[in-house]
């Protein structure tokens, strides 16, 4: 097919295909979300509702891209660990990126009356999005190990920070200069001494962040389950048909754990296989 003499434009565009074989982290952040959070009247230092409507927004994503094994999340932002081996749009960057982050955002307003009942959006939100690639199990783990800790020195600044002038009367501005040069141990006796708060007791949601773990069903028991089974062990182990087969039975679990630690990476294992 010729087409017509305007197609040669279309030669402009680049290739954008990502190297294969690499782990693909896509994370996106709410774009001015500190205007956003307070036009929206958002609880400091942590608005729950806002929280539970990003964990939506990303299952919904996840439901849709099962080749996204893994996700967490933390105030405006939400990384997804895509597989190593993930053919999505042919590994086209920006394809990835846009469709990604565009489901996200239309998921985050769709979404958005079930967790503000009460409150319409007053503009629309926005997210940037981008793709980072990791060679081994060893940068992703990293990776997900550097945003877990920036949600720990985050949350415990803006605790803190929150205490200070909610319970404590400072202004926003007395309440960062009490702050300035302190170190985390001082903080804690901040909280502790000062409003009796012992900061491991707060929700490990805020502490931890968000962790969105797609895991295998177990096989369904009695009768069905046989069926099942039946079907899967005339299929090859590694053919398409089967990894489709299994690729159905998976769910997903949103948990609040630690992702520093190995023993998150040892029970999923998994996760950063092909
Ligand atoms: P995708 O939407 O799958 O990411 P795309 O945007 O390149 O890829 P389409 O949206 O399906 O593809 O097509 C865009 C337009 O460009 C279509 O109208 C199609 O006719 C034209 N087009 C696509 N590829 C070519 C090509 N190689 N040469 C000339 N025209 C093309
Ligand atoms: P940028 O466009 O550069 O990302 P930003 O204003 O979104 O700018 P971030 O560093 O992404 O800046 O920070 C997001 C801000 O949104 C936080 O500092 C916080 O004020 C607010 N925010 C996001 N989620 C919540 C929440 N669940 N509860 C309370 N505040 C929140
Ligand atoms: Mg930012
Ligand atoms: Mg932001
Ligand atoms: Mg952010
Ligand atoms: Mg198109
Ligand atoms: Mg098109």
């Amino acid at each position: 097919m010729a087409g017509s003499k305007f197609a040669y434009v279309k030669k402009f565009e680049l290739p954008d295909a990502l190297l294969p074989n690499m782990f693909m982290v896509f994370r996106l952040d709410g774009h001015s979300f500190h205007r956003f959070s307070d036009q929206h009247g958002f609880t400091k230092p942590n608005d729950l509702r806002a929280l539970q409507l990003m964990d939506h927004a990303a299952k919904s994503v996840m439901e849709e891209y099962k080749d996204i094994s893994l996700a967490f999340g933390e105030s405006d932002e939400y990384s997804f660990l895509l597989r190593k081996s993930t053919a999505l749009y042919n590994r086209r960057q920006a394809k990835i990126v846009s469709t990604l982050t565009s489901l996200f955002t239309s998921c985050y307003v769709f979404h958005w009356p079930k967790y503000f009942p009460d409150l319409p959006l007053q503009y629309p939100p926005s997210f940037d999005g981008r793709i980072v690639l990791y060679p081994s199990q060893q940068e992703v783990r990293d990776y997900f190990a550097w945003r877990q800790a920036d949600t720990h020195i985050n949350n415990l600044y803006n605790t803190v920070f929150w205490a200070l002038v909610q319970q404590g009367g400072q202004t926003t501005t007395e309440a960062h200069a009490t702050l300035r040069g302190t170190i985390s141990k001082d903080k804690h006796e901040i909280l502790f001494s000062r409003f009796e708060i012992n900061y491991d007791k707060i929700d490990p949601r805020y502490r931890k962040g968000s962790v969105l773990v797609r895991v295998e069903t177990p096989e369904a028991p009695a009768l069905d389950s046989s069926a099942q089974v039946d079907v899967l062990s005339t299929i090859p182990d590694d053919s398409s048909k089967r990894k489709k087969a299994r690729a159905v039975r998976t769910h997903l679990e949103l948990l609040h754990c630690d992702l520093i630690r190995d023993e998150f990476w040892d029970k999923y294992a998994h996760l950063l296989e092909q």
